[in-house]
């Protein structure tokens, strides 16, 4: 069956959260949307999916209306699979966890390059810096041609990294992320810290993966919910699941030493004693304790709780 899927946020001040909380969630439940929705004092951000295409729009229309929010970008897509089991809202001081709550980007300034002024600048101005923001695993399965990734543990050390890059204060910076909600807080904290020259790219990849599939981008883009990642076709990763070590995209294929059950793990634990050769952490935990001693076929033991 399709589900059909949409990610979308947006920054306004919000008070009265957990009736507003109470509120989406039982207009979800009308309309039988699945996802995560973050509410906050700064806005909203969420990824939600229906089996009705119908009841899908239904509910960013209300969304729409609720929020007053007419402008709000929708990223949408399709799978096979439900990307979520459940709805829900949760609330957190923060809509994207960058480390710098309260911080809400000012209407009216545009910072936005649409995915055709993006490629147009890629292509025609070399002297710009193209800066992946998001997670090394995130990187690693797939960006943006010559992008920089900070390999950062916190957002908050973002703007000390682009410094001891040398980049000049009013060099062409364009930073990018999965939606586009994380560079909206990005360019903020980097005009702060004296950068005058910085864009991102509007509705982050998966924005640039549905008008340009198979151009400036390599690989998939990975996303939090049970897709794991999407291609080029915005379609459910074929390739990724998640590592039942770690829960980083997973790619290579292992059968378990001690339970023979086939399983996936990701290139850093297929580098790392009794995971590499362990389908679960159960496994892993008794082949260290017991090396070479067979046992039970696990059950798999990660699922995601997302
Ligand atoms: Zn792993
Ligand atoms: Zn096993």
């Amino acid at each position: 069956m399709t589900h059909y899927v949409s990610a979308f946020y947006h920054f306004m001040p919000l008070t009265g959260l957990e009736s507003l909380k109470s509120e989406i969630e039982s207009r979800a439940r009308e309309l039988e949307i699945h996802g995560l929705l973050i509410l906050g004092p700064e806005g909203i951000n969420t990824t939600c999916s229906s089996p009705s295409q119908e009841n899908l729009e239904r509910f960013k229309e209300w969304i729409i209306d609720r929020f007053h929010c007419p402008g709000i970008r929708f990223k949408d897509a399709k799978s096979e699979q439900p990307p979520f089991r459940r709805y829900k809202v949760k609330v957190r001081e923060e809509i994207c966890t960058t480390g710098i709550p309260g911080v809400m980007p000012p209407a009216g300034k545009n910072r936005h390059l649409t995915p055709d002024e993006w490629n147009r600048v890629m292509e025609e101005e070399p002297d710009a810096v193209l800066i992946d923001t998001r997670n090394w695993y995130e990187y690693r399965i797939g960006t943006f041609r010559g992008a920089l990734n900070p390999n950062i543990e916190k957002f908050t050390d973002f703007p000390t990294y682009i410094e001891n890059q040398g980049i000049k204060k009013d060099r062409k910076m364009l930073i990018f992320c999965t939606g586009g909600i994380r560079c909206e807080k990005g360019i903020l904290d980097l005009e702060q810290s004296g950068y005058t020259n910085v864009f991102q790219l509007e509705g982050g990849i998966l924005n640039y993966l549905e008008q340009h599939p198979n151009e400036n981008f390599d690989g998939e883009c990975f996303v939090f919910d049970q897709r794991v990642a999407v291609d080029q076709e915005l379609k459910p990763s074929e390739r990724y699941t998640l590592c039942p070590h770690c829960g980083q995209p997973a790619d290579v294929q292992i059968e378990c030493a001690r339970c023979d059950h086939p399983m996936t793990i990701c290139p850093e634990c297929s580098h790392l004693p009794c995971k590499s050769v362990t389908c679960s952490k159960n496994c892993a935990h008794q082949w260290e304790l017991h090396p070479g001693k067979k046992g039970n076929r696990q059950i798999p033991a990660f699922t995601s709780n997302r």
